[in-house]
C-alpha cells in the first residue's frame, strides 16, 4: 500500500455486506474490526477516509427464511438490520453509512450497470436446464437439493458436494434427489438466463491484477490471491449467470418480466449504494469523484478468502465494462477459529457478537484480533486461554499500568499538574517513543497490526522497566526525592499518552478515557511528536479490569447449541439455565404450512366436572360451533370445575382422538404455564363464537 503519509489522501473502504438472514458472530467481527482499525488509523492520520458498508438483504434464502417465520422479506431484513447496528456499535465499528441493498440507490446502481454492460456486448442469454420443484414452483439452487451421493451412496447429502466423502459433482448426478423446500421430487427445467460474458475479461483482469491500472502504486492482490486468479485463468473464465427466476426476493431485470438479478450482480453494488446515499446527505461529497474512471480516491475492499472470486473477477469487470473505476486493493483475510478448531455450536464457540457483548469487554477482542492480524490471508485462532492471558499481561499489565503506577501521585502530591521538565533518562524513553511513530504508521497502513502491536507493547515494556527501577512510590515518601519523582511521573505519562496515541485505533474507548485523564482533544497521530509538561491532569479513574477465566466459561456456556440455536435470544439464553423450567427454548422454526395444519377454534365451556379417580383431569363438554366435543383437561390442580363453565377458550379441534382410562379425549384445551396452581387456560377476547377458526 502506499506510504505517502505526508499527502493528504482521499480513500473510501468497506467491508463486505453481511448477509441479512442470521445473527452476527465473532468470526464476522474479524473483518470489521480489521477495517475499523484500518479506517480509524487513517483518519488519525488526517486522511479524509470514509467507511460505508451495508445489509445484503437478497436471493432465494432470505425468501424462504421469511416465508418460514411468516412475515414479507422486508420486515425480515429490517429486524436484522436492528441487530446488526446493535453489534457493531457494541464493537465501536463505527461506518460513515450503513445501507441496504434493498433500497432505491442499488436498484437505481445495478440496473444502470447491467443496462451499461448491455451496451458494451456483454450480456447474453443462453437457455439452461435446471432441476425445479413442481410443488413450490421454484427453481432450485444445488443448495436447495438433496439426495444420496453417487459415490459413497451417503443419504441426504446437497446437490453440489459430498460431507461425507467429499466428492463434488452436479445435481444431477444424486441419486433420488429431493427438493430441500417441499421434499417435492425435482423435475428438469428449461429456463432462459442472462450471462455476463466473463469469458471475455481475461486480458483486463490480467491488466488489473498486476496494478496496471492502478494510480496508487501498489499490487491490486495479495499474492496468495493472485496466484488463485492465475487458477482461474488457467482453467478458463466461465460466463457468469446473473438471473434468476422468479420467485425470487431481488430486483427485476429491466424488459425481462419473471428474471431477478442473482443477489450476487447486485450485493457489491451496494457498496456504491450505501457511499451514494451518504453523498446525497453530505454537503461537499461527490459520489463520481470516488467512482468515474478518472477517480483520484483510493479505494479499499476488504474481504474474507471465501468471496474472493466475486471480488477478484466479478466486481472488477462489471466495473469496468460498466465505465466505472476499479478497486485499488482487495485486502483478503483468513477465517476464525476458537480453541485451534472451527467455531462449533455443541462446543459452545460460535460466540454471537451480541453475546460477546454481554459478557466481555469489546475492546479486549478489538486488542487480541489487532495482536494477531496481519497482511496475509491466514486463519487466525482465539484461542480462549490465550486471550485471557494476553489481554491481562498486555492491555491491563503492561500499557494501563503504566498510569496506574503514576497517575495517582501527580493528584495527590503534585497538585494535579505534569512538572514543567522530565529526568534526562526519561526523555531519552520519550523521544524514543516518538522516533518510532513512523515505523508504526507503515505497519499500519500495510495491515500488518501484529507487528504494530509489538511494537508498540515492546516500548511499553521499556516503560515499565523505567519505572520499576526507579520506584517513585518510594520516592514520594522521602521530601528530598519528592521533586524527582515528580519528574519521573511526569516522564511515564507522557509516554503513556503517546503509546496511547499509537493503541488509539484498536482501542478507541479507552483512549477517550486517557484524553479525559490529560483533559487533551482527542489524539492525533501527530500528537506524538508532542509532550506535555506543566500540564493539569484531572484525576486518575479505574481504566481496565482483569478477565476472569469464568466471564470466558460463561459466555461459552451461553453459546452452546442446545439454548441458542432455538431463536431465542441472548439475554434470554443467561437466565434460560436457572428458569428452563418456565421458559423453555423456543422450538425449531416451522413453516406457514406446518401451522397451517393444526386446526385451532374457539370453544365454549358448556359443561366441567370431576372425573372418578382421575387425581388431575378434569372433563369438559367444548361447544364448537356444529358440534360437542368430549375433553380430558389435565387442568385440576388449578381451577374448579364451577369456575369454568360458561367460558371461551381455545382447542385443538384436529387432533387424533386419544382412548384414556376414563374415556376418548376429542381434542386438547391450550393452557399455559409450569403446572400444578400455575396453570391458566387461553380464554379469547369477548366477541369470539365458537367455532371460530384461530389463524
Ligand atoms: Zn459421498
Amino acid at each position: 500500500m502506499s506510504t505517502d503519509t505526508d499527502q493528504q489522501r482521499t480513500i473510501l473502504v468497506t467491508s463486505a455486506l453481511p448477509y441479512a438472514n442470521g445473527s452476527l458472530h465473532i468470526g464476522h467481527m474479524v473483518e470489521y474490526i480489521q477495517t475499523d482499525i484500518w479506517v480509524r488509523f487513517q483518519r488519525m492520520q488526517g486522511h479524509d477516509c470514509y467507511y460505508v458498508c451495508a445489509d445484503d438483504t437478497h436471493g432465494t434464502a432470505i425468501m424462504l427464511r421469511a416465508e418460514a417465520e411468516g412475515i414479507t422479506p422486508e420486515q425480515l431484513i429490517e429486524r436484522i438490520r436492528g441487530e446488526r447496528l446493535a453489534d457493531f456499535a457494541g464493537f465501536n465499528v463505527e461506518f460513515d453509512n450503513y445501507h441496504s441493498t434493498h433500497s432505491d440507490e442499488n436498484r437505481e446502481l445495478a440496473t444502470g450497470m447491467y443496462l451499461a454492460l448491455k451496451d458494451a456486448g456483454k450480456i447474453t442469454t443462453r437457455t439452461i436446464e435446471q432441476f425445479f420443484d413442481p410443488e413450490k414452483g421454484i427453481f432450485l439452487a444445488d443448495r436447495f437439493i438433496k439426495g444420496e451421493c453417487p459415490k459413497c451412496h451417503t443419504k441426504d447429502q446437497y446437490g453440489d458436494a459430498c460431507e461425507s466423502c467429499g466428492t463434488t459433482y452436479s445435481p444431477t448426478e444424486l441419486i433420488n434427489p429431493f427438493s430441500a423446500i417441499s421434499g417435492a421430487t425435482p423435475v428438469m427445467k428449461e429456463s432462459e438466463h442472462y450471462f455476463f460474458k466473463l469469458s471475455e475479461c481475461e486480458d483486463f483482469l490480467n491488466q488489473w491484477m498486476a496494478g496496471d491500472l492502478n494510480q496508487h502504486g501498489h499490487e491490486s492482490l495479495p499474492i496468495e490471491s493472485r496466484n488463485k486468479l492465475q487458477e482461474w485463468f488457467e482453467a478458463g473464465l466461465m460466463d457468469w449467470d446473473i438471473s434468476r427466476d422468479a420467485p425470487y426476493f431481488g430486483f427485476e431485470i429491466p424488459d425481462a418480466p419473471g428474471k431477478y438479478f442473482y443477489v450476487w450482480l447486485d450485493a457489491p453494488v451496494g457498496y456504491m449504494s450505501s457511499f451514494k446515499n451518504l453523498c446525497d446527505r453530505t454537503e461537499g461529497l461527490n459520489f463520481d469523484d470516488f467512482w468515474a474512471p478518472d477517480s483520484k480516491a483510493e479505494l479499499y475492499h476488504f474481504i474474507g478468502k471465501d468471496i474472493l472470486n466475486f471480488h477478484a473477477l466479478f466486481w472488477p469487470a462489471t466495473l469496468h465494462y460498466a465505465g466505472y473505476r476499479t478497486p485499488d486493493q482487495i485486502c483478503v483475510h483468513g477465517f476464525l477459529t476458537v480453541n485451534s478448531e472451527k467455531m462449533s455450536k455443541s462446543r459452545g464457540t460460535f460466540i454471537t457478537a451480541s453475546s460477546y457483548l454481554e459478557h466481555l469487554n469489546p475492546e479486549y477482542l478489538r486488542y487480541y484480533f489487532a495482536a494477531k492480524l496481519n497482511d496475509k490471508i491466514e486463519d487466525i485462532d482465539l484461542n480462549l486461554e490465550d486471550y485471557v492471558a494476553r489481554v491481562n499481561s498486555n492491555v491491563v499489565g503492561k500499557f494501563v499500568n503504566i498510569a496506574s503506577r503514576t497517575a495517582g501521585f501527580i493528584a495527590k502530591r503534585f497538585d494535579g499538574k505534569l512538572a514543567a521538565s522530565m529526568d534526562d533518562t526519561g526523555l531519552a524513553l520519550n523521544n524514543k517513543i516518538q522516533a518510532a511513530s513512523d515505523e508504526i504508521a507503515t505497519l499500519y497502513n500495510d495491515r500488518k497490526f501484529s507487528e504494530a502491536v509489538r511494537a508498540i507493547m515492546d516500548l511499553a515494556d521499556e516503560v515499565n522497566e523505567y519505572i520499576a527501577a526507579l520506584e517513585p512510590w518510594k520516592m514520594v515518601k522521602d521530601e528530598a526525592t519528592l521533586a524527582d519523582a515528580h519528574l519521573v511521573c511526569t516522564s511515564s505519562l507522557n509516554a503513556f499518552r503517546l503509546l496511547t496515541v499509537y493503541l488509539k485505533p484498536i482501542l478507541p474507548v479507552m483512549a477517550e478515557k486517557i484524553e479525559g485523564l490529560f483533559n487533551i482533544e482527542p489524539l492525533q497521530w501527530s500528537d506524538s511528536q508532542i509532550l506535555l509538561t506543566d500540564q493539569p491532569m484531572n484525576k486518575f479513574k479505574h481504566l481496565a479490569q482483569r478477565i476472569e477465566m469464568t466471564q470466558v466459561d460463561a459466555m461459552v456456556d451461553a453459546n452452546k447449541d442446545s439454548l441458542v440455536n432455538k431463536g431465542e435470544t441472548h439475554s434470554q439464553v443467561r437466565h434460560a439455565e436457572k428458569q428452563q423450567h418456565e421458559h423453555p427454548a423456543i422450538a425449531e422454526t416451522i413453516s406457514i404450512d406446518d401451522f397451517a395444519k393444526i386446526d385451532l377454534r374457539v370453544a365454549k365451556i358448556i359443561n366441567a366436572e370431576h372425573v372418578e379417580g382421575a387425581d388431575k383431569l378434569l372433563q369438559l363438554t367444548l361447544d364448537i360451533g356444529k358440534e360437542q366435543r368430549n375433553v380430558f383437561a389435565g387442568i385440576k390442580s388449578a381451577y374448579a370445575p364451577e369456575d369454568l363453565i360458561g367460558k371461551h377458550t381455545v382447542m385443538v379441534a384436529n387432533l387424533a382422538p386419544r382412548k384414556m382410562r376414563f374415556g376418548v379425549s376429542e381434542g386438547m384445551v391450550l393452557a399455559a404455564g409450569p403446572g400444578g396452581k400455575d396453570l391458566f387456560i387461553l380464554e379469547p377476547h369477548e366477541g369470539a363464537k365458537p367455532g371460530m377458526k384461530i389463524k
